[in-house]
């Protein structure tokens, strides 16, 4: 579903942020990405969402290379940021509206997943209010679902549990399962390792922008645990 091939991004005549990444990301993966701050793990998301162009490397959306063909790629992957940008001045409603438009989802598929993660992430008596008025975690919860609505093929978070209260985390937990159970794959970023650790079944550790161990869980992990092995890596 995502391939990376030899990714190279820097910022200005600054040292590589990206340096050299290779990583593959198949159907059904939930692949969780960690490392320290400042590791490169929003920059990796940004080059693949198409949001930062990168100086060298290729990288292949569901077999689509995003720089020869952008939106085809980005009809069908979503990257939701660790602090969405949404637009203030529009109802919930009016946002994701706004979104199903743009990606071209009809009246019925909208209503039923409009009321879908609503209810799940408790915001339907919410949406009608401007986002303005939204707390943070609202603002997530809107983001979420106005990419969960796509149905896309590749999910991309930044630090998607940051900011949600225990029950949204644990519903968020649940949908990414229902999502790559039905044909999805999921790249997320954390820092929270117990989280990655459970929800995970691949995982890959970067460290000055390169990837230091990058894997199924229980191969990279081996008899360690990943808080162990992280400080074991990333310290070294
Ligand atoms: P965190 O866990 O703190 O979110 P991260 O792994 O997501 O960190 P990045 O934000 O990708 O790290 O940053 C990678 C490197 O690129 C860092 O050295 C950072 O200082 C640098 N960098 C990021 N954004 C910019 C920018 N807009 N201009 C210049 N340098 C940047």
């Amino acid at each position: 579903m995502l391939e990376i091939r030899n990714l190279v991004k820097s910022y200005g005549n600054g040292p590589r942020a990206v340096d050299g990444l290779n990583l593959k990301v198949e159907t059904g993966d939930i692949y969780g990405f960690i490392g320290h701050n400042g590791a490169g793990k929003t920059t990796t998301l940004k080059c693949i969402s198409g949001i930062l162009p990168f100086e060298a490397g290729e990288i292949f959306v569901d077999g689509i290379d995003i720089k020869r063909d952008p939106m085809a790629a980005k009809r069908i992957m979503r990257y939701i940021p660790d602090n969405p940008d949404l637009y203030t001045f529009l109802t919930g409603t009016g946002y994701l509206n706004f979104l199903c438009d743009i990606y071209g989802i009809d009246e019925e598929a909208r209503r039923e997943r409009i009321q879908k993660y609503a209810a799940a992430f408790e915001i339907e008596s919410k949406l009608g209010d401007l986002v303005g008025s939204y707390s943070h975690g609202m603002c997530q919860k809107l983001a979420l679902i106005g990419a969960l609505i796509q149905q896309p093929k590749l999910l991309m978070l930044d630090e998607p549990f940051v900011g949600l209260d225990p029950k949204a985390a644990h519903t968020l937990k649940g949908i990414m399962h229902e999502l790559v159970e039905n044909g999805s794959a999921i790249f997320f970023s954390t820092h929270v390792l117990e989280v990655a650790e459970k929800l995970c079944n691949k995982i890959a550790i970067i460290k000055d922008g390169r990837l230091i161990a990058a894997g199924p869980m229980d191969a990279v992990r081996g008899d360690n645990s990943l808080e162990d092995l992280f400080l074991e890596l990333t310290d070294a």
